[in-house]
């Protein structure tokens, strides 16, 4: 979707700092971090949210986490980390384009606000 932030930088027309890419995902760091390590994890695809897909996405789904593990790895976070989805305007989804947020690098609460 030419009009999707995420699409545009999948697309290269946006620029992000990728920290990695494969046939299937993006990942980069967030411009606004919430965290020492946050990045941004998304599908090629443009995928609304979590609640557009379906059981066909379920491979995506779990390669999409299999790179957020995979960051956390590339960021030394052994400590601990969060994979986030952010599913709706309650939930706090800005960017309509699936994405698993991956932050690290500093003590997390519980609950989150
Ligand atoms: P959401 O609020 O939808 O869960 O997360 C969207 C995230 O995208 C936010 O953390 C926000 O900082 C990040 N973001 C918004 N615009 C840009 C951008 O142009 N580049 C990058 N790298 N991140 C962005
Ligand atoms: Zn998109």
């Amino acid at each position: 979707m030419s009009d999707c932030l995420f699409c545009r930088i999948v697309a290269r027309q946006i620029p992000a700092e990728v920290v990695y890419e494969d046939d299937l995902a993006l990942a980069f760091k967030d411009v606004d971090p919430q965290a020492p390590t946050h990045v941004l994890v998304v599908p090629k695809r443009h995928i609304p949210a979590l609640s557009e897909t379906t059981d066909d996405d379920a491979a995506l789904l779990g390669h999409l986490q299999r790179v957020a593990c995979r960051i956390s790895k590339d960021n030394a976070l052994s400590g601990g980390f969060r994979v986030v989805a952010n599913n709706g305007r309650g939930a706090g989804q800005s960017v309509d384009h699936l994405h698993y947020h991956v932050l690290g690098g500093r003590a997390m609460k519980w609950p989150p606000g």
